[in-house]
């Protein structure tokens, strides 16, 4: 349905849908049922009960299959959906896997369930060191997890080495690529070679923090039909209105994340040039720059910093007006947050102590505000926080 000729930042916009009265936009369908044409057939367009497929639902699904440049997409109701639905379909008992250290925390719960329910065996592994990567690959590991850049310690991984040196040891080991940093518009990890892009649409993709939403992607026929099983088996599928507002959410995704990208190296410059110790892949001093720049064609809007003193970066984060507190990003406005206490919680302090996670660290994830008032708003947040700390010395 979809012309592959357009610029991406145009597939965006133009949503192909079909429709009987000529709407503009795609309209939602919220029935649940379809009436069949005959007891021995589905309706006219093979639709019959909405857990297992609705039209919004595809509108969706190949709007974004076009986004993507993909041939298969399903939409579900998470981003942590789309993990439980791979790991689901993919892996039985005694199966290997192998994560990074740095993954988000909610992935790293729900690894760790598989673990303890169904005796999956989960190996993490820094997998920003390609060599230490290829010398714990073998024949045995069945499903790769990458993240790039992490978050929130914003490493750069080599996803395009990396999978293809798994797919040469092991033709059927499946390469999975978490793009919730980056979204289809920065990365194409299905381009790097990897077997399942999938990403949480409740962050850019969506943009607002108003539904939660996930999106697989790939281009293999049998590895769709086994996702789609499990969505259809457990109903994982996202709802028609959710998938009306992630279309309307998805079409002002290129000019959100051009306005935060910009921001956010504002930002980044402007804490670096306070002595901060900045991660972030748009500064030429992050160690991974080329590499990241290889494989993204944009920084991304997600950037940490450390200030050396655990009490400090609370002080600042509480001292924030403009910045939100609160976990997640990916959102119209700007956050601010302690990963340690926040959205990494859930990871084992002594597993994060023996990864060397900074206690320290603040994450931004910066949105469209006027870029004054954000470093007006970090600027006077860090006085304060400084003036306090110095108070209760
Ligand atoms: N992947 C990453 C990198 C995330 O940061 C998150 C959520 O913060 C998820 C996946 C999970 O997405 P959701 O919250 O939509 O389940």
């Amino acid at each position: 349905m979809s012309n592959p000729k357009y610029n991406i930042n145009t597939r965006i916009v133009k949503v192909f849908h079909e429709d009987g009265n000529q709407a503009s936009i795609p309209p939602i369908y919220q029935s649940t049922t379809f009436k069949a044409d005959s007891i021995d057939s589905l309706s006219t367009n093979n639709y019959d009960y909405t857990r297992s497929g609705n039209p919004t639902r595809t509108t969706l699904q190949s709007h974004l299959a076009s986004i993507i440049n993909c041939k298969h997409t399903w939409v579900v109701n998470s981003g942590m959906a789309c993990l439980d639905v791979i790991l689901s379909a993919f892996l039985k008992p005694n199966d290997e896997l192998i994560a990074g250290e740095d993954l988000y925390g909610g992935s790293d719960r729900l690894l760790h369930f598989f673990e303890r329910k169904s005796n999956i065996k989960i190996n993490h592994y820094d997998t920003t060191n390609l060599e230490l990567m290829k010398s714990k690959i073998t024949k045995d590991t069945k499903l790769i997890l990458l993240e790039s850049p992490t978050n929130p310690l914003i490493n750069v991984v080599n996803v395009k080495e990396i999978t293809s040196y798994a797919h040469k040891i092991n033709p059927n080991c499946i390469v999975v690529f978490d793009n919730t940093m980056m979204t289809p518009l920065l990365m194409n990890p299905l381009e790097l070679g990897v077997d399942i892009h999938y990403e949480s649409a409740t962050k850019y993709l969506n943009g607002h923090h108003d539904i939660m939403a996930g999106v697989l992607a790939c281009n293999n026929d049998e590895i769709a039909k086994k996702l789609f099983f499990v969505i259809n088996s457990t109903g994982s599928g996202l709802a028609p209105f959710d998938s009306w507002l992630l279309i309307r959410g998805l079409k002002t995704l290129s000019i959100r994340l051009e306005r935060e990208q910009e921001n956010c190296m504002k930002l980044a410059n402007y804490l670096q040039n306070l002595n901060f110790k900045v991660r972030y892949t748009g500064l030429k001093s992050h160690p991974q720059y080329n590499l990241h720049f290889s494989q993204c064609k944009g920084p991304g809007a997600v950037l940490s910093f450390e200030t050396g003193n655990i009490k400090l970066s609370e002080l600042i984060i509480k001292n924030c007006k403009l910045f939100s507190t609160t976990v997640s990003f990916g959102s119209v406005s700007s956050l601010i947050s302690l990963p340690l206490k926040m959205s990494h919680a859930s990871i084992d302090p002594n597993v994060l102590k023996e990864r060397n996670f900074p206690q320290d660290l603040i994450r931004l994830c910066v949105g469209i505000e006027d870029i004054n008032d954000l470093i007006n708003d970090l600027d006077n947040a860090i006085r304060l926080a400084k003036r306090e700390l110095n108070a209760k010395l």
